[in-house]
């Protein structure tokens, strides 16, 4: 029973979460950065809109071209959103494993 309640509890976490909006008053990045209509749809920036885009792993500006996971966030310190936004609180990502595909990682995927 106690778990049933935990989970309960834990889809109405989830849910609030998901109402949150953290671009809601904001320009989104991927308005600000011009992003195409192609890497708009597979960024996690556009689909988890409940964190800011520097708080998760693999959004297109983290990638490099070496097919890179996008855990490096040197780049969003001194990218205009973040210095908008960002509040001058430390970097630190939240969201893992919902990165960009890209070429390379597939690559890597097969070759294990
Ligand atoms: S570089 Fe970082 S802060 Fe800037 S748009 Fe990309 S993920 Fe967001």
């Amino acid at each position: 029973m106690a778990e049933i309640i935990e989970k309960t509890r834990k889809t109405e976490a989830e849910q609030d979460a998901s109402k949150f909006n953290f671009w809601a008053d904001k320009q989104p990045c991927w308005e600000k950065c011009h992003c195409p209509e192609l890497i708009k749809a597979e960024c996690p920036a556009t689909r988890y809109q409940f964190l800011a885009c520097w708080e998760i792993e693999g959004t297109y500006c983290k990638l490099d071209d070496h097919g890179a996971t996008g855990k490096d966030t040197s780049i969003c310190e001194v990218c205009r959103v973040y210095k908008k936004f960002g509040n001058n609180e430390p970097i630190r990502l939240k969201l893992f494993g919902k990165g960009m595909d890209t070429e390379l990682a597939t690559l890597g995927k097969v070759a294990k």
